[in-house]
């Protein structure tokens, strides 16, 4: 009964803790549409910064750009 109990409240605190991590997070003034914007190094191309690849501080459009800017 007590491991009825425990398996429960696991499944209740996942619900909760992936509700808060799906919670969209929005800059105060700011359209929930208007993400970070980053560049990329190699061929110029403005994308959010959720769909770029960070390396060493810099960002890029895909893996091939990465690969070539870092040799
Ligand atoms: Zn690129």
């Amino acid at each position: 009964m007590a491991k009825l109990i425990l398996i429960v409240l696991v499944t209740i605190a996942l619900v909760l803790w992936f509700k808060h991590m799906a919670r969209p997070r929005r800059h105060p003034g700011s359209r929930p549409e208007a993400e970070d914007m980053v560049r990329c190094r190699v061929c110029g191309v403005n994308l959010p910064r959720s769909e770029a690849l960070l390396s060493q501080g810099r960002t890029y459009c895909c893996e091939e750009h990465r690969r070539r800017d870092l040799g």
